[in-house]
């Protein structure tokens, strides 16, 4: 295996919230020796349809149900990569993809893995399971990924300045955030008073009610 992660997509493409959690699964499997290919990120509509014509009327075996037209992919939405081992003998090995999932499940990651599908398993896959394990719920709430896209940012409405925190190895470290940035936002709590963000590649909590 090749001691390296090798990742071969546009990361600013992906939902910050996936971007995030793809630098703790890339940080854990490698403190296990376990070192990625990450094959696939955000698909646009035309790519997702390539992919759909395959086995369909492209040559080829399926390898996706999810058609680009209705945004059927969590590609599309930004919340999901696909994986390989780093490792040219070992690229789908299924021990290691096992272990990968396990680290990617496990709560330093936080993802949920395509390999626990009932039909059309899919070893590569990991996701974001907020929105369930299909598209259906981005669907109803968002209508297109376009949109959806609207809310992975936001400005930052507080005249004095805000104090976000960052915790690292237990310390907390204070950083501040000046009126009108704009913030790359992970998610925003429903119920509890917080927002996670994200400004110039540091990750930091802060009230959600400054966030327009
Ligand atoms: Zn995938």
């Amino acid at each position: 295996m090749k001691k390296e992660h090798d990742v071969r997509i546009d990361r600013s493409k992906l939902h910050p919230w996936m971007n995030y959690k793809l630098t703790c699964l890339l940080r854990e499997c490698g403190k296990k020796g376990i070192y990625l290919i990450v094959t696939e990120g955000f698909r646009t509509k035309e790519q997702q349809d390539a992919l759909y014509a395959k086995g369909r009327t492209k040559p080829g075996k399926i390898v996706t149900n999810a058609k680009g037209s209705n945004y059927s992919s969590q590609h599309m939405w930004g919340i999901a990569v696909d994986f390989a081992i780093n490792d040219s003998k070992k690229l789908y090995d299924t021990n290691l993809m096992r272990k990968v999932a396990k680290i990617a499940k496990s709560k330093a990651v936080g993802l949920a893995w395509g390999g626990d599908w009932k039909s059309l398993v899919d070893t590569p896959h990991l996701y974001i399971s907020k929105w369930g394990s299909t598209t259906t719920k981005l669907k109803r709430k968002y209508g297109t990924p376009m949109i959806f896209k609207e809310t992975w940012k936001a400005k930052v409405k507080r005249p004095v300045g805000l104090i976000l925190w960052q915790d690292i190895k237990k310390k907390k470290q204070y950083f501040r955030v000046a009126n009108n940035a704009s913030v790359k936002v992970l998610f925003r709590s429903s119920i509890k008073w917080y927002a996670k963000v994200e400004k110039n590649g540091k990750i930091g909590y802060m009230n959600k009610k400054y966030l327009v």
